[in-house]
């Protein structure tokens, strides 16, 4: 069952969007050499409570944390930590959601610490184009797949891969409603794009192969090969006008 939207629900989404890109913005601001990842987490858990927002991830199966934060070659879910210190030439994966008043946003960034190297740059850059390239796909009438496979033709034509093992979701009064959204797979297939359907797409990008294996913590994945890897992420409304962004 895909839930189909309505104006009142969707202005909720869009507030509750606007605060997890304003909450980001500040935890990214706070992201420099020194700074560990439970600073950002407790930056942004302080943020929730005087914005009057729940942070959609803190206890979601049992998980520590209200952002995760992955480093380097960690692809999603790391756990913040005071241990974790950013340091030069890092790149953090910032994975936020809250709900407001019971409706949620989803968004994922993936930023750089002080210098970082060129590949590092341009793994993120090829990440965040082809999550535009999966939103452009956003319109009535077109099909799922064809947002997984405009990322999957880009990033791949850079010799990345598509993590499989994570995907994409739709959102709205639960963090993950169906459908699930695959960042690769075949033009032209799975259900069809209706005005109403809210979708929170999320590609993560491997410099190296796609496989990914999870840590003894049982959260963070990280690559097999240890290459670097990318996310970003936005919540967006199919709407009879296109996409709409809603985590900006
Ligand atoms: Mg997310
Ligand atoms: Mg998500």
């Amino acid at each position: 069952m895909v839930s189909l939207k309505s104006e009142r629900e969707l202005s909720m989404m869009r507030k509750a969007s606007s605060f997890v890109a304003r909450i980001l913005d500040e935890v990214v601001s706070m992201a420099e050499p020194g700074v560990s990842t439970l600073a950002l987490d407790q930056l942004a858990e302080r943020r929730c409570k005087e914005l009057g927002v729940i942070p959609a991830f803190k206890g979601y199966h049992g998980f520590p944390g209200c952002v995760c934060i992955s480093l380097n070659d960690e692809v999603v879910h790391g756990i913040p930590s005071a241990k974790r210190i950013l340091k030069d030439g890092d790149i953090v994966g910032l994975d936020f959601g809250v709900s407001f008043q019971g409706w949620y946003g989803d968004s994922a960034r993936t930023i750089g610490i002080g210098k970082i190297s060129k590949e590092a740059r341009q793994l993120m850059a090829v990440t965040q184009e082809g999550l535009k390239k999966g939103i452009e796909q956003c319109h009535e009438g077109k099909r799922v797949f064809d947002i997984g496979h405009a990322i999957q033709n880009y990033v791949e034509g850079f010799g990345y891969s598509v993590v499989r093992e994570f995907v994409g979701h739709g959102i709205g009064s639960a963090l993950h409603e169906e459908p699930q959204v695959p960042n690769f797979g075949p033009k032209g297939k799975g259900m069809v794009l209706k005005a109403g359907m809210v979708l929170a797409i999320e590609p993560m990008i491997n410099a190296g192969s796609f496989e990914v294996r999870v840590l003894s913590d049982g959260w963070t994945a990280v690559t097999a090969d240890h290459s670097l890897s990318a996310h970003f992420e936005h919540t967006v409304a199919i709407t009879p006008k296109g996409p709409e962004i809603l985590t900006i």
